[in-house]
């Protein structure tokens, strides 16, 4: 009975393997999906709180699927970044980027910020830094202002980290801290790295305006940031209540579904269009 169920136990783990990566081949299906044009980008507006002008926007992925449809960035990043395909998936981010970047020049001011989400993998990648220099060489020159957003669990190798963010820095990049207050050590990093921005994770942001206290770790993290003169951008900002506190609080930016959802290249000229959107 034991030889059978380690059979059995050997086989279900078979056709497990199977079906993960010779029928479902997420691998061959991101390439594929590159190829064919299956990945486009949104745009979400980072407003500054005082004016709510917009003066920055991150850039979010999407992958438009044949059958599955619309499949959110947290299914496949994790999945490029396991099958080594973040570098060539980036790669293409940036060809999109700047495909449409003399339309974003078109509707934002002179220095706005693009917020890229940059993965670990792609961080720690032998090829990074040729990298954001080509992609800086494909976009109007000393127009915008790139902002690589990294979240905590990037800095595992701190001696890596800060070597790079100090060349970034050198190169004019500058630096977003992500889903701040959600990682163990957040306190530490903030002591080691120069950061340009903390982007305050929406977990706290939710806590605002409901019957609940404003959590004390929010407040927490905007008295360090104000402390350590780090500029604060608060993430998913849905009620103009939550707004209002943040900033009353002194938080200097804010994106969220409030502000505007991430949109399309066309939503977005259009949104600029009707300025009473903002
Ligand atoms: P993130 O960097 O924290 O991005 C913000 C996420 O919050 C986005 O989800 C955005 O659509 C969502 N969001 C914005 N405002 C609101 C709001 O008011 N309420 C709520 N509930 N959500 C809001 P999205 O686009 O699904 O992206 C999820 C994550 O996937 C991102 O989290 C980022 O970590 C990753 N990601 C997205 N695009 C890329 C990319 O091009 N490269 C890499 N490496 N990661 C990416
Ligand atoms: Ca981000
Ligand atoms: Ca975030
Ligand atoms: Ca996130």
């Amino acid at each position: 009975a034991l030889l059978l169920g380690a059979v059995c136990g050997l086989l279900a783990g078979l056709l497990c393997y199977y079906v993960l990566t010779v029928r479902l081949r997420p691998g061959k299906e991101i390439t594929l999906a590159i190829k064919r044009g299956q990945f486009y980008v949104v745009y979400q507006p980072v407003v500054e709180s005082e004016t709510m002008k917009i003066r920055g926007v991150e850039v979010l992925m999407r992958w438009n699927h044949p059958t599955a449809g619309e499949i959110p960035p947290d299914a496949f990043i994790n999945f490029a970044e396991a099958q080594q395909l973040i570098v060539p998936l980036t790669r293409h981010l940036f060809e999109l980027i700047a495909r449409d970047a003399p339309a974003l020049k078109k509707m934002l001011p002179p220095g706005a910020k693009l917020g890229i989400n940059i993965a670990p993998a792609h961080l720690h990648a032998e090829s990074f830094q040729q990298d954001l220099r080509d992609f800086s060489a494909m976009l109007p020159a000393n127009y915008f202002q790139l902002v690589l957003e990294i979240t905590e669990r990037d800095m595992l190798n701190q001696h890596l980290a800060m070597k790079l963010f100090e060349w970034m820095h050198h190169e004019g990049y500058e630096i977003a801290i992500d889903d701040f207050g959600t990682g163990h050590s957040a306190l530490i990093y903030l002591e080691r790295y120069a950061f340009d921005y903390i982007k305050i994770d929406r977990g706290f942001i939710n806590a605002i305006g409901t019957e609940t206290v404003t959590s004390p770790v929010l407040d927490a993290v905007l008295t360090l940031a104000r402390r350590m003169k780090l500029v604060t951008v608060a993430e998913g900002v849905e009620t103009p209540e939550q707004a209002a506190w943040l900033r009353e609080h002194g938080v200097n930016f804010l994106q969220g579904y409030w502000i505007s959802r991430p949109l399309t290249l066309e939503k977005l000229q259009q949104a600029h269009r009707e300025p009473a959107k903002y």
